[in-house]
C-alpha cells in the first residue's frame, strides 16, 4: 500500500453528548473537516471547551462520534478499528503512572497490550531516546514529574506508531523539560514520524508546528501552514506619542489612526502593503510632532483572537 498523503482524515465529524443530569446535550464537534498531512509536526489550538479534546478521544477510540468518518493512515475507524488505532499512539494529559511498576516494566506491559512480539520491542532504545535509561529499573513512584511524563511518550511509542499525539505535552512542566520534549518531538518527526499536539501555548505551537488549525466552538476555523497563517494577519502597528496632544486624527494619506484615551494615536497597516517609513511619512505631512514611538506585530496570539474572539464588545482587539 502506498503511504497515505494524509494521516489523519476526518469528514463531517459531529459529537453531540447527550443531556444528562448535569446538563443538556452539547454538540462538541460540528461537520468537522480535517486533514493532517502525513510528516507534519500539526497543532491543534483552540480555546478551552473548542472541542480538541472531544476530537483526540474520537481518534484514540474513548469517545465514539455521533457521525462523519475518521481515518487513520488511510483506515477507517469504522471498518477496522484496530489496525486504524495500531497506527497512533496517543500520549494522554493526565499523568496515569503505574507506580508499582519500574519503566521497563510498564513498557513491556504496554507492548503486550499491544502485541507487540517479544523480538521486536524496543524498550532500551525508547527509554535512551527520552533520557530515562538510569531509571529503568527504578520504581515509577521514585520518578520526578519530568520523568514521568517522558514515560507517557515512551509508552505512546512501543507499538512504533507512524502517527504521535500529545494532548497537551508541555501543560505545567517547566521550560528545561518543555525543551527536551521538543527535542524528542522534533527527532522524532526527523525520522518520518508524524506529530500532533494540542497546546494552549502559542509559542509552543508557533516554534514546533508547521502546520496548524485552529478549531474554536466545535468548527476548524482555520487549517493551514504557520508561515500562511502568520502572514495571513500580517499586521503591525506604529504606536505614537504625540508631542501635542490630539483632539481628532487627521488625514494620514490613506492609513487609518485611531486615538487611545491616553492620547496616543495607533496606525494600523498591512506589512505587504506599506512600510514604518511611509506611516510616519503620513504623520509628519499631518504636521503631528512625534515624542515617542513604537511598533507591534502580529504573532500567533493575535491571529488566534481574530479568529476565535466571540464578543466584538468584550474587548478592544486593537488595545496596546
Ligand atoms: P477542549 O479540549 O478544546 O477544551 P472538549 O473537547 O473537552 O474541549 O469539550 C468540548 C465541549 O464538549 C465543551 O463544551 C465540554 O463542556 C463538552 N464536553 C466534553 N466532554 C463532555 C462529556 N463527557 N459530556 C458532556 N459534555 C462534554
Amino acid at each position: 500500500m502506498s503511504l497515505p498523503d494524509f494521516v489523519i482524515e476526518a469528514k463531517g465529524l459531529v459529537k453531540t453528548y447527550p443531556a444528562s443530569k448535569t446538563g443538556p446535550a452539547k454538540t462538541a464537534l460540528k461537520s468537522v473537516d480535517l486533514a493532517i498531512p502525513r510528516g507534519s509536526v500539526f497543532g491543534l489550538l483552540g480555546p478551552n471547551g473548542a472541542g480538541k479534546s472531544t476530537f483526540i478521544n474520537i481518534l484514540a477510540g474513548l469517545v465514539n462520534k455521533t457521525s462523519g468518518t475518521v481515518k487513520l493512515w488511510g483506515i477507517d475507524i469504522d471498518e477496522q478499528p484496530r489496525s486504524a488505532r495500531a497506527a497512533i499512539g496517543v500520549v494522554p494529559q493526565e499523568i496515569a503512572a503505574d507506580v508499582f511498576f519500574t519503566p521497563r516494566e510498564s513498557m513491556e506491559t504496554q507492548a503486550g497490550l499491544y502485541g507487540v512480539p517479544k523480538a521486536e520491542r524496543r524498550t532500551d532504545e525508547i527509554l535512551a531516546a527520552l533520557g530515562l535509561s538510569d531509571k529503568a529499573d527504578a520504581y515509577v513512584r521514585q520518578l520526578s514529574g519530568g520523568m514521568k511524563r517522558r514515560l507517557m511518550v515512551a509508552k505512546a511509542m512501543v507499538h512504533n506508531p507512524p502517527i504521535l499525539i500529545l494532548d497537551e505535552p508541555t501543560a505545567g512542566v517547566d521550560v528545561e523539560l518543555r525543551r527536551q520534549l521538543w527535542t524528542y518531538v522534533q527527532a522524532l518527526n526527523a525520522q518520518g514520524v508524524t506529530i500532533v499536539l494540542t497546546t494552549h501555548y502559542l509559542e509552543e505551537a508557533q516554534a514546533l508546528c508547521d502546520t496548524i488549525a485552529i478549531i474554536n466552538r466545535g468548527e476548524v476555523v482555520a487549517c493551514e501552514p504557520t508561515g500562511d497563517l502568520l502572514r495571513r494577519f500580517d499586521s503591525r502597528a506604529v504606536i505614537i506619542t504625540p508631542k501635542t496632544p490630539l483632539t481628532a486624527v487627521p488625514p494620514l494619506n490613506g492609513f487609518e489612526g485611531k486615538l487611545k484615551p491616553d492620547g496616543r494615536l495607533v496606525i494600523s497597516f498591512k506589512a505587504d502593503t506599506a512600510g514604518i517609513e511611509d506611516v510616519l511619512s503620513a504623520v509628519r505631512e499631518a504636521g503631528i510632532g512625534i515624542k515617542d514611538l513604537s511598533t507591534e506585530e502580529a504573532d500567533l496570539e493575535d491571529v488566534f483572537l481574530a479568529l476565535t474572539y466571540n464578543d466584538p464588545n468584550a474587548i478592544d482587539p486593537t488595545a496596546y
